[in-house]
C-alpha cells in the first residue's frame, strides 16, 4: 500500500479477517478441483498469485496442462448422463442450496475477493450476493428449462423441446470473477450441462471457493470441475477439447477471436461476453444531477475495470464546461485506498501488466492532444494504484476515445445535436452498452433504437434485471445471456412435427 494514500483504520478489522480466511491458501499450491475431488497440478509448473495490493505473492496455483483439462473434461463427460436425467425440480433444490451456502460464506467470499483483485469491499459485498441471487434465478427456471413452443400448422403438429448440449466450457476473467463465474455457471447447470470452468489465473481464489460450495450444496461428482492455468494453455486445452460441446466466454475481444479459432475444428459452439467502450450521452435537458451521479459511478466504480463502463462521456456542448467541471470536482474527491477499507471508492488495479497498460493511456492522452484534466499519474509505492483519472478536450479518433482502458479513466467529449451525438457513439468498433440522459422521452427512445450496442439504459445506471438479455453487438460479443436466453446456449432446441394423418405423403414409384 503506498504510503501516501490516506488510511483509515477501518480496514483493519477486514484485514483481520481476511487473512484467517486466505490462511488456507497460504500453504500448498492450489490445484484444481476434477470429479468432486481437490486434485494437485500435474505439470509441475506453478503461477504466483500476486497481491495488487502490495505487489506481494499471495499463494501459488498449479498452472494446468492439456491432460488436467483432458481429465476434468472426462469427468464432466461422465457425469452428464446422470445430470441430465435428474428432473428439473431436484436441480432447483440443489441449486438454491449453493445459493444459501453462497449467502452464508458472502462475508468471505467479499473479503478474499477484494485481496486477489483489489476490487473495492463496497462493490464486492454486493457482488457475492448477486452470486447467489444469480443460482436462484436459474434454480427456478431448471424445471421449465426442456420446455419449447407448440406452433400448429394445418395438417401437422409442431413443437420444440430442449435438451442440455452436453458438457461445456466456462472461461471468465478477473474482474469481478466470483459474480461473472455464477453468471455463466448457473445456468449452464439448471439447464442440465455438466461444467469445467477456466478462471483468470490473475484471480483464482473465488473459482476454488464456488467449485467446493457447489460440490457441498450437493452437486453430484463431475458435474462442477475447475482447472486453474494460463489461457494459452489450459484455456487452449478446454476449447480445443471434443468432448467440450460449447465454450462460454468472457474476455477481451481478441481472446474470443482465438477461441473462435481453437474451438473451430471441434466446431464449437461459443458465447462471447467481450470488451466495451461504451458511451454516455448526457443532453442539455437532463437531469444533471442523476446524470452526474450516473456518470461518474460508471466509470470509478470497480476501478474502472467493468465491461459495461461508460468510459466515453459526450456532453452536449451547451452545459459542456459546467458538467465537466462537476465531474472534475468529484473525481479529485474519489477516494483511493486499501480494497478492505469500506471507505475506498477505487482501490488497486488488477496486476502489474494491467496497471502499466492503464499507465500508457496517461502517455498516450498527451501525445494525442487531450488535456489531462484530472489525475493521470500512479500512486508511488507498492501495489498497482492510479490516480482517478479524467482526459477532456479529446476527438472522437483518439486512441483514448477509441480504445478499451480497463480502468478509473474518463474520456470526455462534446456534440453539438442529437445527430452529432449519435454518430459519435456509433463510430466505434465496441456495442456493448450505451447510456442517454435527456428528459425528452422521444428523443431517449430515438436515441436508444439508433445506438449500436446490445443493451442501452435512458435516465439509468447499468440496472441489470436477470431476465433481460445481457451481452454485446459488434467486438463487444456474440449471444445473450439472463432469462431464456442463457437456456438457448446451453440447450439444444429440436423441433417435433407430427402428422394429423391428413396430407398427402408424396409417393415415388407407384404403378
Ligand atoms: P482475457 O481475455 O485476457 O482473459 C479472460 C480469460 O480467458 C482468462 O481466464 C484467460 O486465462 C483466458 N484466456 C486467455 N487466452 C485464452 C485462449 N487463447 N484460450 C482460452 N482462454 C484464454 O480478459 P481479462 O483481461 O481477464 O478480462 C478483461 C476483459 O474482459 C475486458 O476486455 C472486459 O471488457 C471483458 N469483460 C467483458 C464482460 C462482458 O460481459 N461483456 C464482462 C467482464 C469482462
Amino acid at each position: 500500500m503506498p504510503d501516501s494514500l490516506p488510511t483509515t483504520e477501518k480496514y483493519l478489522e477486514n484485514a483481520e479477517k481476511a487473512a484467517k480466511h486466505l490462511e488456507r491458501f497460504k500453504g500448498d499450491v492450489l490445484g484444481h478441483f476434477i470429479n468432486g475431488k481437490h486434485v494437485p497440478g500435474t505439470s509441475g509448473k506453478v503461477l504466483d498469485n500476486i497481491s495488487p495490493i502490495d505487489g506481494s505473492v499471495i499463494n501459488q496455483i498449479a498452472s494446468g496442462s492439456a491432460d488436467n483439462i483432458d481429465a476434468a473434461a472426462k469427468a464432466a463427460a461422465n457425469a452428464f448422463p446422470e445430470w441430465r436425467k435428474m428432473p428439473g425440480s431436484e436441480r432447483r433444490r440443489i441449486l438454491h442450496k449453493v445459493a444459501d451456502l453462497i449467502v452464508e460464506r458472502a462475508e468471505e467470499i467479499a473479503l478474499v475477493e477484494c485481496v486477489d483483485t483489489g476490487q473495492a469491499l463496497r462493490f464486492m459485498s454486493k457482488a457475492a450476493i448477486r452470486g447467489s441471487e444469480n443460482y436462484r434465478f436459474f434454480a427456478d427456471k431448471a424445471p421449465e428449462a426442456t420446455g419449447g413452443l407448440s406452433m400448429p400448422a394445418q395438417q401437422h403438429m409442431n413443437y420444440s423441446v430442449r435438451s442440455p448440449i452436453g458438457p461445456v466450457g466456462v472461461i471468465t476473467p478477473w474482474n469481478t470473477p466470483f459474480m461473472l463465474s455464477t453468471w455463466k455457471i448457473a445456468p449452464a447447470l439448471a439447464a442440465g450441462c455438466t461444467v469445467v470452468h477456466k478462471p483468470a489465473e490473475w484471480s483464482p481464489l473465488t473459482a476454488m471457493l464456488l467449485a467446493e460450495i457447489t460440490a457441498e450444496a450437493g452437486v453430484p461428482d463431475g458435474v462442477i470441475n475447475l482447472v486453474n492455468g494460463l489461457g494459452e494453455e489450459a484455456g487452449k486445452a478446454l476449447t480445443e477439447h471434443p468432448d467440450i460441446k460449447a465454450a462460454a466466454f468472457v474476455g477481451e475481444s481478441s481472446t474470443g477471436s482465438a477461441i473462435m479459432r481453437q474451438g473451430s475444428e471441434t466446431l464449437k459452439r461459443v458465447h462471447f461476453e467481450l470488451g466495451g467502450k461504451n458511451p454516455v450521452i448526457v443532453f442539455d435537458d437532463s437531469d444533471m444531477d442523476r446524470a452526474l451521479d450516473a456518470v461518474v459511478f460508471m466509470i470509478y466504480s470497480l476501478n474502472g475495470e467493468r465491461c459495461t463502463s461508460s468510459s466515453r462521456l459526450l456532453v452536449q456542448e451547451t452545459i459542456h464546461e459546467e458538467f465537466i467541471e462537476r465531474v472534475a470536482e468529484r473525481v479529485k474527491n474519489i477516494r483511493v485506498g486499501h480494497p478492505l477499507d469500506p471507505d475506498t471508492e477505487v482501490g488497486p488495479l488488477i496486476h502489474k501488466r494491467h496497471f502499466d497498460k492503464v499507465k500508457s493511456y496517461f502517455d498516450v492522452a498527451g501525445e494525442e492532444g487531450a488535456e489531462i484534466k484530472v489525475g493521470g499519474s500512479t500512486i508511488d509505492g507498492d501495489g498497482f494504484f492510479v490516480e482517478p483519472t479524467l482526459f477532456t478536450q479529446a476527438g472522437n479518433k483518439m486512441r483514448i476515445a477509441q480504445e478499451e482502458i480497463f480502468g478509473p479513466v474518463l474520456t470526455a467529449m462534446t456534440f453539438k445535436d442529437e445527430a452529432e451525438a449519435l454518430a459519435m457513439a456509433n463510430d466505434i468498433g465496441y456495442g456493448l452498452t450505451g447510456y442517454v440522459w435527456t428528459k425528452d422521452t422521444g428523443r431517449g427512445l430515438r436515441m436508444a433504437h439508433g445506438l449500436e450496442a446490445g443493451m442501452i439504459w435512458v435516465n439509468s445506471e447499468n440496472n441489470r434485471h436477470l431476465p433481460a438479455p445481457f451481452g454485446g453487438m459488434k467486438a463487444s460479443g456474440i449471444g445473450r445471456d439472463g432469462g431464456d436466453y442463457s437456456f438457448d446456449f446451453y440447450m439444444e432446441t429440436k423441433n417435433i412435427c407430427v402428422a394429423f394423418d391428413t396430407h398427402k405423403v408424396p409417393s415415388l414409384g407407384k404403378q
